[in-house]
């Protein structure tokens, strides 16, 4: 499954942060101006691969315990960043146009040397003194300015007054100057972060370098000047000719990644191509020639999505007999048939889904969405179960309250029905709605018991509680 969804911000210090960077210094993409946040892909496979992409190097880096999360933003251009402490965002296209692990691992890695050098607040603190100096500096023109008329008035020259304005647009420049000199150093730390973590899991820093190689490049030739991450990343050819130099140095420099690992990563591109792309772009990527798992996995997801649900059937069951504990196969294969209106037919194959995956909660809220959409009463408890263990665990995704309300509504419980509702609600960002429903969902429940308290939490628009 790859869910295109909106991500709902917190109110946090981005938008701030966003505001204050006037001189587009941070890297963050313009979709963060968005009140919703940026729109945000989730798939278990991808997230699955991501994570185990960044375990290892968030170990290293001593940020096992931070919980950092990774976010895959519906984007197809090459970016990848970190906005808040706690999580890393990576475009689709970053994946997609990485051809091996090694380098988008190495972009992870680079990633988390900012996260580990706690850059993000450092450059804040950076901005912060630098708007500080910036109102001195404009204070001390403004007297210029005050000082120069006083002088034109008695000599008729207006040379001071000049100087006065030109104080006033200097600062502008000069701290822009040193805030970039600031994020150049940065990002050469974190540079050597990412090799130093790369070499401690025994892992080539060559990804890294080829990445950004390609970038400097580019650079050179393209007036392609708005490649997100060449913005949020200046990539100046001493940067990577120094990063070269430190980086072939490693021990594991000709390292290779492992061949499952490789499988893995290409089943990726493979799927995120399949969903995000053109069926020509597909079928170009991925020609009928081409016999290999990820091409037959493309054409197999294009197949559902764009052409007849029987031939994408056939071609998933064969994918399935290649690899019959893949869970995400049996995953496309339920997403096919619950898409086509077969919601009864899907179950067998996501329940097994559900099964391998280990219960992933993305799966099972799919698992859910089959059981209700069956009408058949003699599923609803069973939905409930799975749907409420899923959203516990995934408490972010607005497809798990809205199939958890339909469940209900089937049960004629309505209260819990309207709770849920409101809660995915809440996550679409319909504040408005959410707090309706949240508002008769408390007319429903007895006053203070649990679902009482997560409505009025939502009434209150406070993050609900899980
Ligand atoms: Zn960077």
């Amino acid at each position: 499954m790859l869910l295109q969804i909106a991500l709902r911000r917190k109110a946090s210090a981005l938008t701030a942060l966003v505001t204050a960077a006037a001189i587009a210094l941070l890297p963050m993409p313009a979709v963060h101006a968005q009140a919703k946040g940026p729109p945000v892909l989730r798939d278990t496979e991808t997230e699955q691969l991501l994570r185990d992409y960044t375990r290892p190097i968030l170990r290293v880096a001593g940020l096992e315990k931070q919980n950092i999360q990774m976010v895959i933003i519906n984007d197809g251009s090459f970016n990848a960043f970190v906005a808040d402490g706690r999580r890393i965002f990576v475009n689709w296209g970053a994946i997609l146009q990485s051809e091996t692990p090694n380098q988008i691992i190495g972009v992870l890695a680079h990633e988390t040397g900012h996260l580990a050098g706690g850059h993000l607040s450092k450059l804040r603190q950076q901005l912060a003194t630098a708007q500080t100096q910036m109102i001195i500096a404009m204070l001390l023109g403004a007297g210029a300015i005050a000082a120069g008329s006083v002088q034109r008035g008695s000599a008729g020259n207006n040379g001071l007054a000049n100087a006065g304005a030109a104080a006033i647009a200097a600062p502008q420049e000069m701290i822009r100057r040193t805030l970039l000199s600031y994020q150049r150093q940065q990002e050469e730390n974190a540079d050597r972060a990412g090799v130093k973590f790369l070499t401690a899991t025994g892992q080539s820093p060559k990804g890294m370098y080829e990445t950004f190689k390609r970038f400097t490049s580019e650079s050179l030739f393209a007036s392609r000047g708005a490649d997100p991450y060449l913005q949020s990343h200046p990539m100046p050819a001493e940067r990577v000719a120094a990063l070269q130099e430190f980086a072939s140095t490693s021990p594991y420099w000709n390292k290779k990644d492992d061949p499952a690992l490789q499988l893995r990563h290409d089943m990726v591109r493979a799927k995120i191509s399949a969903f995000m792309e053109r069926p020509e772009t597909v079928y170009r990527r991925y020609p009928q020639t081409n016999d290999s798992l990820p091409a037959r996995y493309a054409r197999a997801i294009s197949t559902y999505l764009h052409g007849d649900l029987r031939s994408a059937l056939t071609q998933i069951d064969a994918l399935i007999q290649v690899q019959p504990n893949n869970p995400y196969f049996y995953e496309v294969r339920g997403q096919a048939l619950l898409e086509s209106g077969k919601p009864a037919e899907a179950i067998p194959a996501l329940r097994k889904a559900v099964q391998l995956s280990n219960n992933s909660p993305l799966i099972e809220m799919l698992l859910g969405q089959a059981l209700v959409g069956t009408d058949n009463k003699a599923y609803t408890d069973d939905a409930v179960r799975i749907l409420r263990a899923a959203v516990a665990r995934e408490p972010e995704a607005a497809l798990g309250y809205t199939q958890l309300a339909m469940a209900y509504g089937r049960k004629g419980d309505y209260a819990e029905a309207d709770l849920a509702s409101a809660q995915a609600a809440y996550l679409r960002g319909d504040n408005k709605t959410a707090r309706e429903l949240a508002t008769r969902a408390k007319t429903r429940f007895a006053v203070g018991t649990p679902g009482w308290v997560k409505a009025d939490d939502i009434v209150a628009a406070k993050p609900p509680r899980n």
